[in-house]
Formats: C-alpha cells, structure tokens, sequence
C-alpha cells in the first residue's frame, strides 16, 4: 500500500477520480458496518488516508474541500508541521506516566498558557482532561465542591457531551440522549437567548432566564450556570448582546459560578482567542477542548484559583488526563494560533462567508439568518416566507455538498442549520470554491 503523507503540503484542490463513496470507501463502510457498533454513526461515508490544509484524501484518491475540521478540531490544519514535530519528539521521549503518578513539564506549561490565554488578570489554575464532556463533569465537580451545593443550570439548545451527566445537561434528545437515561439529577434547563426566534435583547431575555432560575431553582440551592457562548450543536446561537454579562453579574452577586464552555469556540475559532472575549466576559470557570491541540485528545478546566483549588488532592484527575503526547500537542498548536495569527485569519474567513451568503439570501428566502462569529458561521435555513425550520433541504445541501466533494456539517435543535468551521489553513480559493459547491446544492433543492 502506498502511504500518502497528511499535511499542508498536501495538493490544495477539490478533485473527484470516483462518485463520493468510492469503491476503496464502500468496501470500508462494508466492513464499519460488520464490526463497528452502529450507535458510531458517520455523515460522510469515506475512509479518509491523509489531510492537510483545507483537504481532505480518502482512500479512491478523492481530495475534499474540509468545511469542518473534524468539529472544530483542527483548526491549525490537520497534521500541521509544528504539532507533528512535537508530537514525534514526545513519543520518542516517553508517552505516559499518569501526571498524578510522576508529573512532567509539559502539563504545567500548558496550565501555565491557558492561566496567561484565558481571560482576566486573576489568579488562575488549570486541570487537564482527555474529552470536552469530561472538562464540562470536571467543572460541575469543582463549583460543587467549592459552592456547597448542587444544583446546575444549562440552556434550551445547550449541548455539553455524552456521557451520564453530560447527556443530562444536552437539550436534543434526538440523537444525543433518546434512550439512555435516566439522566443525572439536579440538572435544570432554561430559556436561552435565541434572537431570530425570540426577538428579544439580551437584557430581556436574560431577565426570562433569571427570574425562572429564581422561581424554580433558588439561588441559594445553584452550585453552577454553564453556557455555551455561542451554542454550537444547537444551531450556532450567538445570544444577543448583553445576555451573557447579565447572567455573570447575577452569578457573582449570587455565589454561583459562571461556567463558560468553550469546548467548542475556544482557541482564534470566533476571531479572538475565547468567545467571551467579544463581550468582556469573564467567567469564573471555562471549559476547553476541541481546537486545543490540533487534533489530540485534550480538554482543560482553567479558572478562578481559590475556586480549582477548592478540591481536595486526589479529588481531580485520570489515568490519560493530560497525557505528555496531548500536550505537546497543545503547546505547539496554542503557539501556531499566536504565531500565525490565527485568530485574525478566522475574521477573514468569517467576512468571506458572511459576504457569500449575504448576496445569497437576497434572493432566497428559505435563507433565515447568516449568523456566528470569525470561523464559526452558519446559515439557518427556513421554509420560504416563514420561519419554520427547513430540516429537508439542509440535509439535501449536506448530501450534494457530499457527493460533490466538500466536508459539511449540520447542526441545531431543528436540524435546520449549515455550520461552517473550515480549518484556518484553508486557502481563499478552496474556501470560496466550497462555499460555491454549497450554493449549488441550495440552487438545486
Ligand atoms: C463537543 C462539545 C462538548 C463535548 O466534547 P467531547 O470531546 O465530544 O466530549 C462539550 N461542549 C461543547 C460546547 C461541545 O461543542
């Protein structure tokens, strides 16, 4: 078998040899379907060989234009240089110890930049983790702990992982949670801020989530509010202004504290380095994961110190949680976001989305809203003349986009959204020759 190397060097084109799924690719799926549960679902039936850039290169030589990094994952390009380099050196080192058995630089360093990246001035500390779900569990044992007491409020079309208290804390029941309770308990939800669907303003709408919390949880019984500051999975719903420095101000006047899950948004994705930062806010805890390093497993909680070191030693932790591979990962990845000025390129790409279907949406009305922030945009499509979720047409735009040779994902509580979260390493040209493919599709359906 010849071996095709991953990386940026990799030809940046879209190129089409078989149909999408190829014979190499069926024969896979074939075997995927024979071994693996079928619980692991795929969206685009291909066996991938290597990626880099904006690519994506499966097995019958297709190369697919990347609009989605492996959700928000590899947003210093697949296989970037740096991070492969330092991933080699690691493993030629040592590839485990169990940092709670015998620690090593790498994790204190990545503690170290998170403390510096993450915002405000005061004294911070880090945990590492292997999975976003595990970060979120993570923080709700740490405000626990530290509040005395228990009770934890998530949002209409939050999304926070899969595991047993993730699951409970995720809105969608479909495909996340039907079936597998029962859920973990002391875990209420409420109204979030959702402007093309609530028309509320950030102050109104954080005074409906208030006063439920109020009414139905009491302050004095809340250990933690979490909130994604823009909910990916449900739709990419950016709160309107206001909303979110509204739900602090309560927290902090009220002994809660305010998580903010940037498992999704963190790491230049928005066009800075952490959602909150578009809106000054400083949350007492903040979960990471996805785009921390460039594609291994790593996830963090980084927050207030007196809070983090409220948990007893022995109380955090886990065989693999910040493993030295993951880290090292993480610290070339976090140096190539601020090298390379990633978060300025994210705004770029942002603008050349937003331009795209700006004009787009003049002329079609099943285009709801054009919405998000840098490279975390998305298009929420409506049956014409209405607001009525259009679930159809976004999964037929996904398939063609597919079949057509560009990586598309959807998302949102109604299924009725386009989210695009292409690599930071993608070229202009393959972005805009993407985003054609996907105004093609639409044309068509
Ligand atoms: C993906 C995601 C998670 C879960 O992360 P995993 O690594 O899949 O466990 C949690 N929160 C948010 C906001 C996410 O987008």
């Amino acid at each position: 078998m010849t071996q095709v190397v991953g990386g940026p060097s990799l030809p940046q084109e879209r190129k089409l040899v078989t149909s999408i799924p190829g014979p190499k690719s069926q024969e896979m799926l074939a075997r995927k379907n024979a071994a693996v549960a079928a619980g692991v679902g795929v969206a685009l039936p291909v066996s991938i060989v290597a990626a880099g850039g904006g690519v994506m290169v499966d097995a019958d030589g297709n190369s697919l234009i990347d609009l989605g990094s492996g959700i928000a994952v590899t947003g210093v390009g697949n296989s970037a240089p740096a991070v492969v380099e330092a991933v080699v050196n690691q493993v030629q080192q040592f590839t485990h110890t169990c940092f709670t058995v015998t620690p090593y630089d790498g994790y204190v360093k990545v503690a170290e930049k998170l403390n510096e990246l993450t915002p405000g001035t005061h004294e911070k500390r880090s945990a590492l983790f292997n999975s976003g779900a595990e970060a979120v569990e993570n923080a709700i044992k740490i405000a626990r702990h530290y509040t005395k007491k228990t009770a934890v409020v998530v949002f209409d079309h939050g999304y926070h992982g899969r595991t047993n208290l993730t699951m409970g804390m995720t809105a969608k029941n479909m495909p996340y949670k039907d079936g597998f309770g029962p859920f973990a308990p002391e875990v209420y939800r409420v109204p979030t801020s959702y402007p093309f669907r609530d028309g509320l303003s950030g102050a109104d709408a954080a005074k409906v989530a208030l006063t439920q919390i109020e009414k139905q949880v009491g302050a004095a019984n809340l250990a933690a509010i979490i909130i994604e500051p823009i909910q990916g999975e449900g739709g990419f719903i950016a709160p309107a202004a206001g909303f979110l420095p509204a739900l602090q101000e309560w927290a902090t006047a009220n002994n809660v504290v305010f998580i903010l899950d940037e498992v999704q948004t963190g790491f230049a994705r928005t066009g800075d380095m952490f959602a909150a930062n578009h809106e000054g806010v400083v949350p007492d805890l903040m979960t990471t994961a996805k785009g921390i390093a460039g594609g291994l497993p790593l996830s963090a909680v980084t927050g207030r110190a007196e809070i983090m070191d409220s948990a007893h030693a022995g109380g955090l932790g886990g065989t693999y949680a910040g493993s030295p591979i993951a880290c090292a990962a993480a610290l070339a990845t976090i140096d190539t976001y601020e090298k390379e000025n990633l978060t300025e390129r994210a705004r770029q790409i942002g603008a050349i989305i937003d331009e795209f279907f700006g004009e787009l949406a003049k002329n079609d009305d099943r285009i709801g809203e054009v919405r998000g922030r840098g490279a975390m945009k998305a298009v929420e499509f409506v049956v014409s003349g209405s607001q009525e979720p259009n679930a159809a047409l976004t999964g037929a735009i996904a398939k063609q986009a597919g079949e057509q040779g560009v990586v598309l994902l959807t998302c949102g509580t109604y299924g009725n959204v386009v989210r695009f979260l292409p690599p930071l390493a993608i070229s202009d040209e393959l972005l805009r020759e993407g985003l054609q493919v996907v105004a093609d599709a639409l044309a068509a359906n």
